[in-house]
This record gives C-alpha cells, sequence and structure tokens, in this order.
C-alpha cells in the first residue's frame, strides 16, 4: 500500500530563463512531488499521460519508491506548460497551459490507494482533487496545493477542496490572491476560515511560513550560490515536506517543524539544476547533510 496517494500533473516542461532554455522535459506537480517523497516513503500516483509519454520517459520513476499503477496512458497529447522566468527568478510568467489529456481525466484511485494515510492533492483542476478526495477511505491527513489557474478558474470548486482539506501548501502570491489580503498574517488567517488547520506559505528564496494550531514557524531559504531554475521548487517542497510525515506516528508540532525543514531541504536541491535534473541524481546522504545546515543556518544561543 501507498502511504502517500498523490494526484497532480504530470508534464511536458518548457522553461526559459536568464540560465538558459530547456523544451519539453518531463515535469508536472504529481512528479516533482513524487520524486521528492519517495527519498522518504511510498507514493502512488493518479494521473495522466498521452501517448506522447514514451517508455524512455516513464524510466524516470525506475527503482524509487513510485508506485505507477495510477498513471493512466492514453491516446493524444501529454499535458504541457511553458514558464518564462525574470532575471532575478523571483517572478515568471505562465507562457502556456494545455491541459491535453488532462481535459477529459477521470481519476480512478486503483484499491491499493485507497487506505493511503496521507493524501496530496497536486497542482491540478479543483474537481479532479474532489474527485480523488470522494474516493479514499478516511485518510489520516490530505495535503493540498493549487495555484493562480485554478482560483481565478475555479474559485467554487477550490472552495469545497479547501474545506475538506487538513494542509494547505501555497505560494505568497496565490495566498494573497486566495484570501484577498496582502498581509501574509491576515492571508494566513483568511484561508484557515476556508477549511485547512495549517497553512503553508511557500515563500521561494525566502523560505516558507507555517501557520499552526498555535502560532507560525518560519524557515528562511537554504544560501545557495547556484540557483538554475526553481520550477517544481513547490512541489518538491510539498514532497519533502508530507513524505517526512508520513514517517511518524502523529503529526506533533514538532514533527512538523522537522517537516518544513526536510521540505525546504529538499527545495533547495531541486532549484539547482535545470527541471528534474538535480532530483535524479540526489542522494539520500546529501538530504541528511542539508537537513543539518538548516539546522546550523537557524541555530543560535540566547544570551
Ligand atoms: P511549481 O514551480 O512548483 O509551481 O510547479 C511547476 C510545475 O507545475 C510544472 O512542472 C508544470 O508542469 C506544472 N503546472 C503548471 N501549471 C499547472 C496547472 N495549471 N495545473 C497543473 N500543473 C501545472
Amino acid at each position: 500500500m501507498a502511504q502517500i496517494l498523490a494526484v497532480g500533473s504530470v508534464a511536458f516542461d518548457s522553461i526559459t530563463n536568464p540560465y538558459g532554455e530547456v523544451s519539453r522535459v518531463v515535469g508536472g506537480a504529481a512528479t516533482y512531488f513524487s520524486l521528492a517523497a519517495s527519498f522518504f516513503t511510498d507514493v502512488g500516483i493518479v494521473a495522466v499521460v498521452g501517448d506522447d509519454f514514451q517508455e524512455s520517459h516513464m524510466r524516470l520513476f525506475d527503482g524509487r519508491r513510485i508506485d505507477l499503477s495510477g498513471l493512466k496512458r492514453v491516446p493524444g497529447e501529454t499535458f504541457r506548460w511553458k514558464g518564462e522566468y525574470s532575471a532575478d527568478l523571483n517572478s515568471r510568467e505562465t507562457i502556456y497551459t494545455h491541459l491535453n489529456v488532462f481535459e477529459d481525466f477521470r481519476p480512478v484511485v486503483p484499491e491499493v490507494y485507497r487506505s493511503s494515510p496521507f493524501v496530496f492533492l497536486g497542482n491540478i483542476h479543483p474537481s479532479l482533487q474532489l474527485e480523488v478526495l470522494d474516493q479514499v477511505k478516511k485518510p489520516r491527513l490530505v495535503a493540498a496545493d493549487t495555484m493562480n489557474y485554478w482560483i481565478e478558474g475555479n474559485p467554487k470548486e477550490l472552495r469545497q477542496v479547501l474545506k475538506r482539506v487538513d494542509i494547505l501548501i501555497i505560494n505568497d502570491e496565490e495566498a494573497r490572491q486566495l484570501s484577498g489580503e496582502s498581509n501574509l498574517v491576515k492571508a494566513a488567517r483568511g484561508i484557515k476560515n476556508l477549511g485547512p488547520t495549517i497553512v503553508i506559505i511557500k515563500r521561494g528564496e525566502y523560505g516558507a511560513l507555517m501557520a499552526g494550531t498555535d502560532g507560525f514557524f518560519a524557515v528562511p531559504g537554504m544560501p545557495l550560490e547556484k540557483v538554475c531554475d526553481p520550477t517544481g521548487a513547490g512541489d518538491t517542497f510539498a514532497g519533502g515536506f508530507v513524505g517526512y510525515l508520513a514517517g511518524f506516528e502523529k503529526t506533533t508540532d514538532v514533527v512538523l517543524a522537522q517537516a518544513i525543514i526536510a521540505g525546504s531541504a529538499m527545495a533547495s536541491f531541486s532549484v539547482e539544476d535545470f527541471g528534474l535534473d538535480r532530483l535524479l541524481r540526489l542522494t539520500q546522504d546529501e538530504i541528511e547533510r542539508r537537513f543539518v545546515a538548516f539546522k546550523q543556518l537557524t541555530h543560535f544561543h540566547e544570551l
């Protein structure tokens, strides 16, 4: 049984930024999420790809703790997304989003995943997120992500999803947009009123902020000499975060704080190369060392 059931896009991405350009590389929210989470636990993906997604593309999941029995391959083209980043990589413009095979996709959660204790609703149409929730049996924890595309396009369905989510993981701009509040503390409170008990706001190179049941916990971004491509950093963060949580019997505040570090560590690797490249050559040993580096970065002695 998968510890985590993850739904989201599996995509072909094209990315342009000041460091270069890649075209039609494998990406997608579910891909980044599951690769990151698989360093910690077993993940099952529910998604769809087209017949242009070949065996060679599938191979990137080989030898990892990722089950693909919920990944459908149907005639047509795989989801496509193109993004272009600003000079400082802090903002990006979506050049296009082609849903393609996701347009008619009806997620069917394989029987073996239905009792997964953790569910991650990755960035995809909120009605697909709802369909997945309708098929699972009392998960211990539901975490979700979304983006401006769905906040603007499908606000009603998104609100229905939020009522059934425990932890929303969202970036700062989207938190402001979703709540209508420019102040992030107020934004987090506004989002909690919509359902989630915990809101995690990703702040790109500046780190992450968790609004929990009992106050805030914040981490900075790891200062990195080489930042190449932020694509997927948010999903990678979520994968590290939920993957880490899955290793514990109880989701205490201490475990949640450690999971934020795990997510931040995974995201800090992801940005070091284009697309999935850095995650694909990442080792367990490197993850442990970066966890320690995070501890050193934020540790200080009281007077
Ligand atoms: P992030 O940089 O964490 O926001 O994630 C970028 C990934 O999300 C890329 O690999 C895209 O393929 C995928 N993506 C972008 N827009 C969407 C969308 N509207 N729905 C689903 N996935 C998307």
